[in-house]
């Protein structure tokens, strides 16, 4: 899960990583407020959206008078930025952040994600900041520096001493420098990190060190064990499809094909869609309904696999284990009626009250495709996907 660059610099400060003074706004009414209480003349504005490369897109602005903030506080506000991130759909600013201007004398990458080859922490970082690491690893990749850390959150001496010489800090620079990628490893590993971006880190003219951007994304996998971070959820940044995933906890994932899936298991999900790829056809998503769902929560999967307008037709496969065929039924016949399904829909079940289950969906008066087992269900699919083009 993504948090916007002020919830991220709210967790920063509570591990003492210096970030310039700031205020947050959702509203014109408040601006001026935000201004007085920061007591600045001059700021940056920046929107606060999920995504990197605000600046590029103009999100980002100098302003160098009162009046320049609060007029440019009001443009951000609400606008639509396109960044190479969002993607040409773009995402809508509702917050913007004022905060106080720093004195840039030098700006720096950092970024510490988990290195999966070696299961452990890994530090990146590159005397190129303020531009995108994936440009400076392509053109110049001897700029960057790359340091595991321990999966505690503790980074040695001696790797510190490197980063230190890599990036050219010495004596005050190198001590703050060296303090803030320790308080940085601890955060990231504390709040359990996915990725942690500090792009750009500044020196400033007296040569300190601060946290200009922060990008934080927490491992969803954690998110029950961080309430507070959970808390921090935007539905406003995810697309509509997305937001009711996460609402009733499904894994789906769309795809660019014209077959709906809806399996449970994520390995019964792969196999589906594998056997569609092989018998011709193409996922729509990968969805996964969960172990014990309810009627509720596959009628709701259903309403997600519907508001893709690419499906074509759809394939229910479930083996029944902790999830019992019937309520699968009831699940499908109630989104079936409520939604008014009008591509084909092909059924596997398999499992648990599987004799209950077919009997609800056949006395349902759907039209439905049954199949016997996975191959020829994947086939139905592709089929009717292919004859409904
Ligand atoms: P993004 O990475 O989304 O483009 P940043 O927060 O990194 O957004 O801002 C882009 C650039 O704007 C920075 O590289 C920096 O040059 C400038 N900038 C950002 N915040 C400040 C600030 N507080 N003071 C001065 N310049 C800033
Ligand atoms: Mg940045």
């Amino acid at each position: 899960m993504n948090v916007h660059e002020y919830q991220a610099k709210h967790i920063l400060s509570k591990y003492h990583i210096p970030c310039q003074d700031f205020r947050v706004v959702s509203r014109v009414e408040d601006i001026e407020e935000a201004i007085d209480s920061l007591g600045v003349t001059e700021a940056v504005v920046k929107v606060q959206i999920h995504a990197g490369g605000r600046g590029k897109a103009g999100g980002v602005k100098i302003a160098k008078t009162r009046e320049e903030i609060i007029r440019k506080t009001k443009e951000l506000l609400g606008m639509k930025i396109v960044t190479k991130q969002t993607g040409p759909e773009g995402i809508i600013c509702h917050k913007v952040m004022i905060s106080e201007l720093a004195d840039i004398a030098k700006e720096y990458y950092v970024g510490l994600l988990i290195d999966r080859d070696v299961a452990m922490p890994l530090l990146m970082v590159s005397s190129e900041g303020g531009t995108e690491i994936e440009e400076v690893a392509e053109k110049s990749p001897h700029k960057i520096l790359k340091v595991h850390f321990q999966i505690d959150g503790t980074i040695d001496e001696g790797s510190l001493d490197t980063v230190c010489r890599f990036l050219d800090w010495t004596e005050m620079t190198g001590e703050e420098g060296k303090k803030m990628i320790r308080n940085l490893a601890k955060a990231f590993v504390e709040n359990d990190g996915a990725i942690l971006e500090v792009n750009p880190l500044i020196e400033d003219k007296a040569g300190h060190l601060w946290a200009l951007d922060a990008k934080f994304s927490i491992d969803d996998n954690a998110l029950f064990r961080r309430p507070e971070i959970r808390a921090m959820y935007d539905q406003t940044q995810v697309t509509p499809a997305e937001a009711v995933a996460y609402e009733m906890d499904l894994a789906y994932i769309a795809l660019d094909g014209n077959i709906g899936c809806m399996v449970n298991g994520a390995g019964l999900a792969m196999a589906t869609m594998d056997l569609i790829k092989y018998h011709g056809g193409s996922p729509a998503n990968f969805l996964d309904v969960g172990g014990g769902a309810s009627k509720e929560k596959v009628a709701k999967s259903f309403g997600l696999i519907l508001s893709d307008s690419n499906v074509k037709a759809i394939l229910v496969n479930i083996f029944g284990g902790i999830m019992r065929c019937d309520v699968i039924a009831e699940g499908v016949i109630e989104a079936a009626k409520e939604l008014n399904i009008q591509v084909p829909l092909v059924v596997r079940l398999e499992g648990t009250n599987v004799e209950q289950g077919k009997e609800l969906l056949r006395k349902s008066g759907l039209k439905i495709i049954a199949a016997d087992d996975l191959t020829d269900a994947a086939k139905k699919v592709v089929a009717h996907a292919d004859t409904s083009k």
